[in-house]
């Protein structure tokens, strides 16, 4: 049972958390502010025994707060906005992977961008799903797979040295549906009365922008693949076994109630519902997934 004392403790020490790994730098305070909120969010969600993960994340994650929009920042990224007047991302994450003579050197970025001005909730959220994505990140980073060095981010794999890619949209959704739990702690937390002016303020902002469902960036896939990912005990596991870097553990585990290969072939269907970009076509693939993911659930 959480309590008042509770939730102001865990914001306090979010905040000496992140204003201690900030003392060497400028940070500009809208970006702070996000920082403390993310960071509580993320401990409330993970627990404060993972502390050194989460140390480590904040640590090793260079948070960029620009004024540019990102499309001129990143003028080659596929950035999808609801229409065309709307193509400005709140925030994005890159992973720059460098060999060493004895190991790999990763540098993380968080791009957040000022310019954004659709609603601090979302863009809040697009900052807890880049730091999430980074969370389940931290331990196992590369791993080694069918021979060659891969780039591992939660359930999805991508070749350093080529062009194999494995999960990444169900890395996606499911990184989704994890950050809308995350924001919904938050704001639930927004019920007690926070001693901490500038944390108060921060909360406050964020929940009276706040909606539930309303990211919106996945919006073609969560919704096939949520009834999965709510029931136990792919709950449990996913959320442990993507923290720790055991994918295939997943996979047996699906692989075993669903069939041979399932969850390969859910996730190509995934992939080529994300990027169909016809009804017709998209009914199939959604048929298709809810075959998969109905023969687990029932
Ligand atoms: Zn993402």
């Amino acid at each position: 049972m959480q309590t008042k004392e509770d939730v102001n403790q865990l914001f306090l020490y979010s905040k000496y958390f992140i204003d201690y790994i900030n003392r060497n730098q400028d940070v500009p305070k809208e970006l702070k502010e996000m920082q403390y909120l993310s960071c509580a969010g993320i401990f409330a969600y993970y627990g404060v025994q993972e502390v050194d993960s989460i140390c480590k994340l904040f640590q090793k994650t260079k948070f960029i707060y620009t004024q540019k929009a990102m499309e001129e920042i990143f003028p080659d990224t596929n950035i999808i906005g609801r229409n065309n007047d709307d193509l400005y991302c709140p925030a994005l994450f890159v992973s720059d992977i460098m060999r060493t003579s004895s190991t790999w050197k990763i540098n993380r970025k968080i791009y957040v961008s000022s310019y954004y001005k659709q609603g601090y909730a979302e863009q809040l959220t697009s900052v807890i799903h880049e730091i999430n994505h980074i969370m389940n990140n931290i331990k196992n980073p590369i791993c080694k797979h069918n021979g060659s060095f891969v780039f591992r981010q939660g359930i999805s794999i991508s070749e350093i040295y080529g062009e194999t890619r494995e999960n990444l949209y169900l890395e996606e959704a499911f990184n989704t549906l994890q950050t809308s739990e995350i924001m919904q702690l938050l704001f639930l937390f927004g019920q007690y009365e926070i001693k901490d002016k500038e944390i108060q303020r921060a909360l406050n902002k964020f929940i009276y922008s706040y909606h539930a469902n309303q990211d919106t960036t996945y919006f073609m896939i969560v919704p096939s693949v949520q009834p999965l990912y709510q029931t136990q005990p792919f709950y449990s596991l996913l959320k442990e076994k993507r923290y720790t870097g055991d994918i295939s553990m997943i996979k047996e585990h699906f692989n075993q109630k669903v069939g041979e290969n399932a969850l390969e072939e859910l996730s190509r269907e995934v992939d080529l519902l994300y990027q169909s970009d016809f009804k017709l076509s998209q009914i199939k693939h959604k048929i298709k997934i809810n075959q998969f993911v109905s023969k687990y659930v029932r």
